[in-house]
C-alpha cells in the first residue's frame, strides 16, 4: 500500500530537522515545522519567497553555487555552513539539499534539510577552548607536568618537563612513562617505583617521595619531589590517566646544605654565638657558649642578655642595640661578662645585626671569645716589663757609673804607662851610651867572652828602646786630640816608602798603584799605620825571598779600602784576629823581631779615625791587610 501524501505531511512536520523546498529560482515552496523552530518564520512568511533571505550577506555566493549543482543533478550532504533566522541571529546549520525531480523526470527545485547544529558547535568551542587554557596553564607553571593515559603511555609534558627529563614532548609521546621519566633512589641507586603505576595501582594521589633523583635523557642526575594524581571520569569511565607533577629540588638541596653546615658550624665552634632580639632576649646558644658561660641552652634561651653582662656595664647594652637598630655592625671590642657562678671573665666581642628577608633588623648575633687567659697573660707581662725596665735602669746607671770610674782607670793607667815609658827612656840612653863608650874605648882590655857580653847589652837596650817607643806611639795614638781631614793617601805613601829608615834601603819591591784615593783621616796617625803596616810586610818574609808588596785602594760606596798585599809568610786563621792584640805576636821566637804593638797601634789609630781593619791571609803564601776609611770629599781640599 502505498503511503498517502496526510502520512508524508506528518512525518514531515514532525521531524527536528528543518525541510524546506525550493524552485530553480531560488523561490521557498515549502517549509514544516522544523524549518518554522530553527528560523523563527512561519511558513506563510517564507512561501514564495526567496531562500536568499536565510542566508547571511558573506554567503550570498554559496546559493548560484548549490543551484548549480542541483540542476546538475547532484546532492549535497552534510555542508556545514551559517545560515540567518528571523531575528537575525547566526545559526551553525548542516544542510543536506537534493534534486526534486518532475513528472518529466526534469528537476524542477530542491529539498533541503537542514539541521541547527549552533549548541553542538557551542559545546565544541567550549571543550577546545577549555583544553587550550589546560595546556597554556600547564605550559606555564613553573613545575614540571606530564600526563598519561591509562596505560602509562606520555600523553602531553610541558616545556618544564621537557627540560628536566631531556625529551621533547614530540619524541615522548606515546612512550611508556619509565623510559622517559627515570628516577633512582638517591642513596640506593634502585629504581624508584614509578608514581603512575602506583597511582594506578592505588587509584588515589600519591605523595612526595623524598630524597628520588631523576635521570634525564643525557644523564644529567637532579634530586626531584615528585606526585602523581589519577585523572578520572565523571562519569564510571574510571581512570582516563595519570598527571604527574614535580620539580627541581637541586637548588632547595643545596640550601638545605648550606643550612646544615652553617648549623654545623655554630655548633662546633670554639667561639660562643648567641643570638638575640631586639628586646635583649637571648634566642640560640651554642655549645661553646654553655662552656664560656656554664648556662645550657635551656637555662639561657628565652632569658634577657644582661644577665650575662655585669651591672656596671649594663649601659652598654643599650648602646649596642641603638647601634644594631641602626643597621651597624659592631666589632671586635673587648669587655666584661659574668658567668653563671658570678666570675667576671674578660671576652672580645662582634656583634651583627640579623635581618629578615624584608631586610629588616630583628636581632643580633654576638660571637664572643673567653680572653680571660691572654688578658691575665698581657696583665703579668705588662708587669714584668715593668719591672725589667726598672732593673734595665738600674743596670744601665750601673753600667755608666762603671764605665766612667773604668776609663778614669784606664787614662790613669796611660798617664802612668806613658811617664814610666818616658822617664825609662833617659836611663836607658845612659846604658847605651856607656856601653857604646866601653865598646869603642876599652874594646883592646876586653877579651872575647867581655865583648860578647857587651854585644848583649846593646841588643837588649836597643829592644827595650824600641818597646819604649813603640808604647810611646800608642799612648800619643790614645791620647792625642785629632781632627780628621782629607789626606792623599798616595803622597803619603810614596814619600814614606822614600824617606822612611825602615823602609827607604831595602830590596824589596814595593808596587804603588796610582792614584790612591784620599781619604778623611789624621795624617800622623796615617803615617803611624802604614809605617807599621809596610814594615810588618817587609819583616814577615821568608828568609831568602825578596819581598813583593802591592798597595792599592778600592772604591765601596763612599768608603775607601786599602790594600797592603804581601808574599809574606803568612798567618793562620786561627791567629788572624788575635795579632791585633796589645803584645800579640804569633813568632815570639828569635827569627823577627818585634815588640806585640804595632798592629795595636793601627788598630787603635784607625779606630779613632772612624775606620775599619783587617786581614786576609794564607800560611806560606802571604797576607792582605786592608784598612777602610770615609773617602776624601774632594782632592781641591787636599793640602799641600
Ligand atoms: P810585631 O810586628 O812587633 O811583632 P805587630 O803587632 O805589628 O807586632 O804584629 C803582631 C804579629 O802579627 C806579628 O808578631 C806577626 O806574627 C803577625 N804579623 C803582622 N804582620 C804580618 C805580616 N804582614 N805577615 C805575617 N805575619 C804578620
Amino acid at each position: 500500500m502505498k503511503p498517502s501524501n496526510a502520512l508524508f505531511a506528518a512525518i514531515i512536520d514532525s521531524s527536528d530537522d528543518a525541510i524546506i523546498s525550493k524552485d530553480l529560482n531560488s523561490v521557498i515552496t515549502s517549509w514544516n515545522k522544523g524549518a518554522e523552530r530553527i528560523f523563527g518564520y512561519k511558513a506563510e512568511e517564507v512561501v514564495g519567497r526567496p531562500i536568499t533571505i536565510l542566508i547571511p550577506e558573506n554567503r550570498a555566493d554559496e546559493e548560484p553555487a548549490i543551484l548549480d549543482r542541483i540542476r546538475k543533478g547532484q546532492r549535497i550532504d552534510h555542508y556545514e555552513t551559517i545560515r540567518k533566522a528571523k531575528d537575525g541571529s547566526l545559526l551553525d546549520i548542516s544542510l543536506s539539499v537534493s534534486p526534486i525531480y518532475g513528472e518529466d523526470g526534469r528537476i524542477v527545485g530542491a529539498s533541503k534539510i537542514a539541521r541547527n547544529i549552533t549548541p553542538q558547535r557551542q559545546i565544541q568551542e567550549r571543550l577546545r577552548q577549555s583544553e587550550e587554557n589546560l595546556r597554556v596553564t600547564l605550559s606555564s607553571i613553573g613545575d614540571a607536568v606530564i600526563t598519561t593515559d591509562p596505560e602509562g603511555r606520555v600523553a602531553f609534558m610541558n616545556p618544564v618537563a621537557e627540560r628536566l627529563t631531556g625529551w621533547s614532548r614530540k619524541e615522548a609521546e606515546g612512550r611508556p612513562l619509565e623510559a622517559v621519566f627515570r628516577i633512582v633512589n638517591e642513596m640506593t641507586r634502585q629504581p624508584v617505583e614509578n608514581p603512575v603505576t602506583k597511582v594506578l595501582r592505588m587509584g588515589t594521589i600519591v605523595g612526595l617521595a623524598n630524597h628520588t633523583i631523576l635521570i634525564a635523557k643525557d644523564g644529567t642526575e637532579r634530586p626531584i619531589d615528585d606526585s602523581g594524581a589519577p585523572i578520572k571520569a565523571s562519569d564510571d569511565r574510571g581512570i582516563l590517566g595519570v598527571v604527574l607533577v614535580f620539580r627541581d629540588v637541586s637548588e632547595k638541596k643545596a640550601a638545605e646544605l648550606v643550612t646544615l653546615r652553617l648549623a654545623a658550624i655554630v655548633e662546633s665552634s670554639e667561639d660562643a654565638i648567641i643570638s638575640k632580639n631586639l628586646d635583649g632576649i637571648i634566642e640560640s646558644w651554642n655549645p661553646a657558649a654553655e662552656r664560656v658561660f656554664g648556662y645550657t641552652a635551656s637555662d639561657a634561651v628565652g632569658k634577657p642578655i644582661t644577665m650575662l653582662i655585669p651591672e656596671e656595664r649594663h649601659a652598654e647594652e643599650t648602646e649596642i642595640i641603638a647601634k644594631l637598630k641602626a643597621g651597624q655592625r659592631i666589632e671586635h671590642f673587648e669587655t666584661l661578662r659574668r658567668t653563671k657562678n658570678g666570675r667576671i671573665i674578660d671576652v672580645s666581642l662582634s656583634i651583627s645585626p640579623v635581618r629578615d628577608s624584608s631586610g629588616r633588623v630583628i636581632g643580633a648575633s654576638k660571637i664572643l671569645r673567653d680572653i680571660t687567659q691572654r688578658k691575665d697573660a698581657e696583665r703579668k707581662l705588662e708587669k714584668m716589663q715593668q719591672e725589667l725596665k726598672v732593673r734595665a735602669d738600674d743596670l744601665e746607671k750601673t753600667v755608666q757609673e762603671r764605665t766612667a770610674s773604668l776609663r778614669e782607670m784606664v787614662s790613669e793607667l796611660e798617664a802612668f804607662s806613658y811617664s814610666v815609658s818616658h822617664d825609662l827612656r833617659a836611663p836607658l840612653r845612659a846604658i847605651q851610651q856607656y856601653s857604646e863608650i866601653l865598646r869603642e874605648d876599652y874594646r883592646t882590655q876586653l877579651d872575647q867572652e867581655g865583648r860578647g857580653y857587651l854585644q848583649r847589652i846593646a841588643s837588649c837596650t836597643s829592644k827595650l828602646d824600641g818597646l819604649i817607643r813603640d808604647v810611646l806611639a800608642y799612648s800619643r795614638v790614645v791620647r792625642s786630640d785629632i781632627a780628621l781631614q782629607p789626606v792623599d793617601i798616595d803622597a803619603l805613601v810614596r814619600d814614606l816608602v822614600h824617606h822612611y829608615p825602615n823602609l827607604a834601603d831595602h830590596t824589596a819591591d814595593i808596587r804603588i798603584e796610582s792614584p790612591l784615593l784620599p781619604v778623611q783621616g789624621h795624617e800622623a796617625l796615617l803615617v803611624q799605620c802604614f809605617s807599621n803596616l809596610l814594615g810588618n810586610a817587609i819583616k814577615f818574609t821568608h828568609k831568602g825571598r825578596a819581598p813583593a808588596i802591592r798597595v792599592r785602594t778600592d772604591k765601596i760606596g763612599t768608603r775607601v779600602r786599602i790594600w797592603i798585599e804581601d808574599n809574606g809568610i803568612g798567618i793562620e786563621p786561627g791567629d788572624q784576629s788575635r795579632i791585633f792584640g796589645m803584645f800579640e805576636r804569633i813568632n815570639s821566637e828569635k827569627a823577627y823581631e818585634g815588640t806585640g804593638i804595632g798592629l795595636s797601634i793601627v788598630r787603635k789609630a784607625i779606630e779613632r779615625m772612624n775606620g775599619k781593619l783587617g786581614v786576609e791571609s794564607e800560611l806560606g803564601k802571604g797576607s792582605r791587610f786592608w784598612i777602610e776609611m770615609d773617602q776624601a770629599s774632594s782632592e781641591e781640599n787636599l793640602p799641600g
